[in-house]
Order: structure tokens, then sequence, then C-alpha cells
């Protein structure tokens, strides 16, 4: 273990930690985005794909929790059944969610182009590999296995439901801080495709990488991304990056695959005593 002050550390990148869907495998954040849609729709009240992927990154019963306050999801809501979405309905609507989610996980397990030449370049730079999910036990169960079967395996991952609360909150990074007993936290990247995710990063003191293009920002699966013609693309990236850089991530790339450079810029800094 590493005991260094944080105020004057100006050492290595300690650790970096990943989220899972949309960063390190599942591009385009596929897996949870399909199933809200489906859950809402067996309730009555269809959803698009925008509003169901507005909270990503938060736990999912959290997640189901805050469709319903969209304001265009309560309005369909009090129309077809008379009455504003209530507790009730979230439980019920999550007791469905999770077995439609254990159901197709595997079917966008592959992992994201370039995730394993990074995470093989890192570890040969003894910086261990943590993550965070909003996904329950028993889904990252499923997307260890499959993650494993690819050749990643990460030395930690902690779920939203393993801490007091999930992201915006910084406990899950700071519990990988813990399980991988690494200091100071200003040694330590998050990454992550999400809004929330950034801000766990930044709430936790962390430096942060934003994913724009392999993950719920622009929305796509790769073969799909691939086929939009050049304008349509462009617009798409400059939009997501609009967004990461307005979350105040200290870095916006399009994928996992770029990620070596900031690793390399953000020593640089540490070297020279900036912190996050
Ligand atoms: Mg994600």
């Amino acid at each position: 273990m590493s005991n260094n002050n944080g105020h004057r550390y100006r050492g290595p990148v300690r650790a970096v930690i990943l989220d899972w869907a949309g960063t390190t495998m599942d591009f385009g954040c596929m897996a949870p985005a399909v199933v809200f849609v489906k859950v809402f729709g067996q309730a009555g009240v269809p959803i698009t794909i925008d509003e169901a992927r507005a909270p990503m990154g938060a736990h999912k019963k959290e997640h189901i929790r805050q469709i319903t306050e969209i304001e265009s999801v309560r309005a369909r809501w009090q129309e077809a059944h008379g009455r504003p979405p209530a507790d009730a309905d979230v439980d019920r609507m999550f007791a469905q969610f999770v077995p439609l989610q254990e159901a197709c996980l595997s079917e966008y397990s592959d992992l994201i182009p370039g995730t394993l030449d990074v995470i093989g370049a890192l570890k040969g730079r003894d910086i261990r590999i943590g993550s965070t999910t909003g996904y329950l036990p028993g889904m990252m169960a499923i997307n260890l296995k499959d993650a494993e079967r690819q050749g990643y395996v990460p030395d930690s991952t902690v779920c939203a439901g393993d801490v007091p609360a999930g992201r915006p909150f910084p406990f899950m990074c700071l519990q990988n801080v813990i399980n991988l007993q690494v200091s100071p936290v200003t040694a330590c990247v998050k990454v992550d495709d999400t809004l929330p995710g950034i801000d766990e990063g930044l709430n936790a003191g962390m430096w942060t990488v934003g994913l724009a293009v392999s993950g719920n920002e622009v929305g796509l699966p790769l073969a799909d991304w691939e086929a939009l013609d050049d304008g349509d693309r462009r617009a798409r990236r400059q939009h997501a990056y609009a967004r990461m850089e307005g979350a105040g991530a200290h870095y916006v790339i399009d994928t996992i695959a770029d990620l070596l450079p900031c690793v390399d810029d953000i020593e640089a800094r540490l070297a020279r005593g900036d912190r996050p």
C-alpha cells in the first residue's frame, strides 16, 4: 500500500476506476435501455429510448423512479391510469426489470474494442483496475463471467447496492479505493460514459474521463455508429462532447481505446503538482 500525503502527491496514477456498460462492454449502453423500455411498455405507459436513457448511471431502481418523474412520462401515466405513478409502481416495475435484465445481459456483453489492450497497458504500469456499476450483484455476476471469458478481470468491482448510495455520490469510487488500498484519491482516475458517473468521480476527488461515443450519450451499437453518414456522426459526437464537458469531465474522448494519452497527461500534471 502506498502512503503519500495528498497535498504533495507528485507520483504516478495508482488506480483507474472503470464503469461497465458503455465503458468496457456493451457499446452504446444498450442492455439497460431496451429493458427499461420493455418494463414501462408492460405497465401500459410506453416510453421513448431517450426517456429510458435520461437517468443512466443510477442504481436501477432509482433509475426507474427517475423515469417516472420525467414530466412527459408522468403525463402519459396519468392519462393511462387516471393517477400519477406511485412507489408501489416503481417497486413492481423494478421486480419485473431484474429478471428481464439478467436474461438479456449476455446478448450485449461484448467488450468494447480497445478495452483489453488499454487494461493490459495500465496493469503493466502497476495501475490497479477498479470498477463501479448501477447494475445489481446478480447482474454483475453475469457480466463478470462474460468479461473474464474475454480476458478482462478487474481488481475490484463495487455495485451501487454495496454502498450507502449510488451515483452521483462518491461511495462506489471510495469503496474501490479501500478495496484496492490505493492513496491518495488524487492518484485515481474515474472513467464513465454517463453524467452521473462523471459526478461520482468528481465527488470522490478524482480525475475524470468522459467517454462520449461508446456509451449512453450517443446510445448506438458499434455497427449503427459506424453506419452513420459523416455529418450525422459529427453532430452526435459534438453533442456528446459538449454534454460531458458541461458535466466537468477533465478529459473527454471517444472510447476507452483513447484512454492512455489521458493517463500520461494526468501523470504529467501530477508531477507538476496539479490536482483534479
Ligand atoms: Mg455506463
